[in-house]
């Protein structure tokens, strides 16, 4: 058995292509040659339309960019070059531009060596399964489209992305109410692509910010993955400060967790939760999230008489069935939230925005809005397996647990009064996933605990 440790040390098998993208190690897996090809594959797939094309501070990002441009450009299409700017932003950009689709260069949350493709359709949403598999099939066939050299295209670049992105956020805020309150905010960014917009959003907003790790160098201070164990320097500079909240973005800044003004870490799930308290309690509505996400939901929606209803793990689900169901708020509990009312995607600067809206609002610190849910106590996990063993596991749950509650949506989930456990397949690693829940601290880590050793045995 793998673990965690283990896994971070070795990059031999790194290169994981999927429906989700393509996400590798540079320099090892990573080559200018095959992203060349993908951008050749995806200019194929949309037929040689208008692409618009972000990506993080990584210092590896411009080499992945212009090896990507090389493959569109060959097969035909119109890029827009929007250069450093969260995920989000090109989502939005991709809307804004009425482009056919985008890409995003970013490994988000994973260490500084990785980098990754991203791919989206002209409704700035993630490809799902289906679009995925199209666009795999045109890359394994290797038939990409190629323009004569008189059909070539310009590439247009355009600076304005983030004036673009915070526009379309200040025109929902109450501004005026959030200013009053002149919070004192810490940011820490992780120098990803949060660094730039996030301060300007800030100060718009009245708060004095105090910004450790904003420098838009694409050299990470910690692990950009916005989680307890990376988020010790943010609580200390709160507590030192005497700041009313803390905000931790991870490298593409789609995620967002939040530090009280106590220190505490509240844990990712905590900002989704928060947030759809606050959003529940001003519109009547449906919850969207992945089978992963925190009880916390459920509590809320049985506060507010609405109803959560449950994805497979993966912004693209979450964000088509917000679509599908006019859903109020949504999105995946490790710390990605989608307030359709703003736009399909997850989006940290959308989060900050709803957290100190609701901080006016009630009048509140976030300590005490975080003292309105119930606690749980979440442990996630990751368990090495070896090709083709997940088949095995997943029966095997699915055969203990037969008489319980359970849903086979994505992996197994199991249900109990106050307890869950999901197991899952990653899809893009040879890993099984193990997150548990409970409100007794003891019954999680048991249940954790039970559940790997037996995937070790199988
Ligand atoms: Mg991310």
């Amino acid at each position: 058995m793998k673990t965690n440790s283990d896994e971070s040390k070795k990059n031999i098998d790194s290169l994981m292509i999927s429906v989700s993208g393509v996400r590798g190690v540079v320099g090892e897996t990573l080559t200018p040659e095959l992203l060349t090809r993908f951008g050749a594959a995806f200019g194929t797939y949309m037929n040689g339309g208008c692409i618009v094309v972000g990506r993080d501070t990584r210092v590896s990002g411009a080499m992945v960019k212009h090896s990507v441009f090389a493959g569109l450009m060959s097969a035909g299409c119109q890029i827009i070059d929007i250069d450093v700017c969260p995920t989000p932003t090109c989502q939005v950009m991709i809307r804004e531009a009425q482009a056919d689709g985008g890409i995003v260069i970013s490994a988000s949350h994973n260490p500084v060596e990785w980098n990754a493709l991203k791919f989206f359709g002209g409704d700035g949403i993630y490809l799902d399964f289906e679009q995925g598999k199209e666009l795999l099939d045109i890359y394994y066939k290797g038939e990409f489209n190629k323009v004569p050299w008189n059909e070539i295209k310009v590439v247009e670049e355009n600076p304005d992305a983030l004036d673009v992105h915070l526009k379309m956020i200040l025109e929902h805020v109450d501004v005026e109410t959030v200013r009053k309150k002149k919070f004192k905010v810490v940011l820490d960014s992780c120098n990803g692509a949060g660094s730039v917009i996030t301060p300007r959003l800030l100060e718009t907003l009245g708060c004095e910010v105090i910004k450790i790790h904003c420098e838009p160098s694409g050299y990470f201070p910690h692990n950009p993955e916005p989680i307890f164990i990376n988020l010790g320097d943010l609580s200390k500079m709160v507590k030192m400060s005497g700041a009313d909240v803390g905000f931790a973005q991870d490298a593409d800044a789609d995620r967002i967790a939040v530090v009280s003004e106590t220190g505490e870490i509240l844990g990712e799930e905590y900002s989704l939760a928060m947030v759809a308290d606050s959003v529940l309690s001003l519109r009547k509505g449906d919850i969207v999230v992945n089978l992963s996400t925190s009880r916390m939901v459920d509590d809320l929606a049985r506060k507010y008489g609405t109803k959560v209803i449950r994805t497979k793990v993966g912004e693209v689900n979450v964000a088509k069935k917000i679509k599908e169901v006019g859903a109020v708020i949504g999105g995946e509990g490790n710390g990605g939230i989608i307030d359709p009312a703003y736009h399909l995607g997850r989006d940290s600067l959308v989060g900050i925005v709803l957290i100190l809206e609701y901080m006016s609002r009630e009048g509140l610190k976030i300590s005490e809005l975080a003292g309105r849910l119930k606690k749980y106590y979440m442990i996630k996990e990751k368990v090495g397996i070896r090709p083709g063993q997940h088949r095995r596991i997943l029966e095997h749950f699915e055969k203990k647990h037969k008489k319980e509650s359970m849903s086979l949506l994505d992996g197994v989930r199991v249900d109990w009064d106050d307890t869950w456990i999901h197991v899952r397949p990653s899809g893009t690693e040879p890993i099984v996933r193990v997150i548990a829940e409970s409100g007794d601290p003891e019954k999680v880590k048991k249940l954790c605990a039970e559940a790997i050793a037996e995937i070790a045995a199988l």
